[in-house]
Formats: C-alpha cells, sequence, structure tokens
C-alpha cells in the first residue's frame, strides 16, 4: 500500500472524520478535522452526495486507514473472515484487530497503529518469549506479548509504557505495565472494537 506520510490527516478530512492516525496530535487543537472538517482538495468544501457503491467504497477505504492494511491484504483478511463460522464483517474486525501491531497499540506500546508497526518491525516485541517482527502477525488467545529486554530502553517505548499506564485497554487483553508485557485473553468481539465502523457495507461491496 502506498503510504501517506505527512499526509494521513489528508485522509481523515477526506473521510470527514477523525481516524486517530497520528498519535499524541489527534488528541490536541492542531487535529486537522478540527481546525478544517471539509475534504482536501480544490472542491473539497463542496457538498457531494455518495451513491450506494461509493458510501460502501469509502467504507472499507475507511477501515483499511484505521488499521493500515493494503488493499491485497484487506481482501485476504476478508476471504478469511468469510471461510470463518459467525457473521462475515464480525469476523474481518476480528481478524483486523488480532493483528500484532494493533494489539501493541491497544495495549498503548505505541501511540498510532503506524507507529506500533514500526515498533514491531524493529524488533521490539517477542511473542510466547520468540522475537517476532511481523505487523501482521495473528495473535492467538493465550498469547502474551512482551517487549524484549534488550529493547527495554528504548526511550519511545519508555515514553509511551509511561503516558499510557492508565490508558484502559479493551477487556480482551490484560496489560502488565511493570513487566512490559500484554496478554491476549480472548480474541476481540463485535463490542470490543470501538471504531466507527459500518461492517456490513463492506460485505455488501465484496459480496457485488
Ligand atoms: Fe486524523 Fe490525527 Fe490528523 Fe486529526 S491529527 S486529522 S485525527 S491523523
Amino acid at each position: 500500500m502506498s503510504r501517506y506520510k505527512d499526509e494521513q490527516c489528508r485522509i481523515c478530512r477526506r473521510e470527514g472524520q477523525k481516524l486517530f492516525l497520528k498519535g499524541s496530535r489527534c488528541y490536541s487543537d492542531k487535529c486537522s478535522v478540527t481546525r478544517r472538517n471539509y475534504a482536501p482538495g480544490q472542491h473539497g468544501q463542496g457538498k457531494k452526495k455518495l451513491s450506494e457503491y461509493g458510501t460502501q467504497l469509502r467504507e472499507k477505504q475507511k477501515t483499511k486507514s484505521f488499521y493500515g492494511v493494503g488493499e491485497k491484504q484487506f481482501r485476504k483478511y476478508f476471504k478469511m473472515s468469510e471461510s470463518k463460522k459467525g457473521i462475515t464483517g464480525e469476523n474481518l474486525l476480528q481478524i483486523l484487530e488480532s493483528r500484532l501491531d494493533n494489539v501493541v497499540y491497544r495495549a498503548g506500546f505505541g501511540v498510532s497503529r503506524a507507529q506500533a508497526r514500526q515498533l514491531v518491525n524493529h524488533g521490539h516485541f517477542d511473542v510466547n518469549g520468540v522475537k517476532t517482527d511481523i505487523p501482521s502477525y495473528l495473535v492467538k488467545a493465550g498469547d502474551v506479548i512482551t517487549v524484549r529486554e534488550i529493547k527495554k530502553d528504548s526511550k519511545t517505548l519508555k515514553e509511551n509504557i509511561e503516558a499510557n499506564a492508565k490508558r484502559p485497554v479493551p477487556e480482551w487483553l490484560e496489560k502488565n505495565s511493570e513487566k512490559a508485557e500484554v496478554k491476549v485473553i480472548r480474541l476481540a468481539s463485535r463490542e470490543d472494537v470501538d471504531l466507527p465502523v459500518e461492517e456490513h457495507l463492506i460485505v455488501e461491496l465484496y459480496s457485488k
């Protein structure tokens, strides 16, 4: 996926809502959605009514942006969610939540999913005692994610752990800030996902 670097705010503005892609800036007055809540570009301030297809497409794009996932991988997750028991849209969200970079973000070890992905890429974490540097690794119930011993002095991680020590983690995770670890108690259910996503629109889009 071609990722925006300093342009994440444009993605939020295009979706017309905060997607929390930039860490602390997202909670400040500097947030671009707070300052300029209209789509970027020359015609951004004009109101455009979306077709049914357009609405479904935007929902998919927004969800991909939330989790920082490219089209190919997103489709793969959709196929996986179709083959699982249960409701396809809810399965899809569960798979996205199970990504290691998302778990690291949810645990407060990263200020954004993008930063969490970078920390995973740079080998900051063990899963069940084994170094795991693949952000798309899908966690399972019982997995324990730990900051690797040699990375415990990382300034970024220390700051994040301290700043987020009191931030609640989702009920499906159990965090131990002192040990710098998080345990997956169970996989996320639909109720655990606090993002404004209408997953049925994505299912409708891919079912055409
Ligand atoms: Fe989105 Fe965060 Fe930028 Fe606000 S500051 S527009 S929430 S990425």
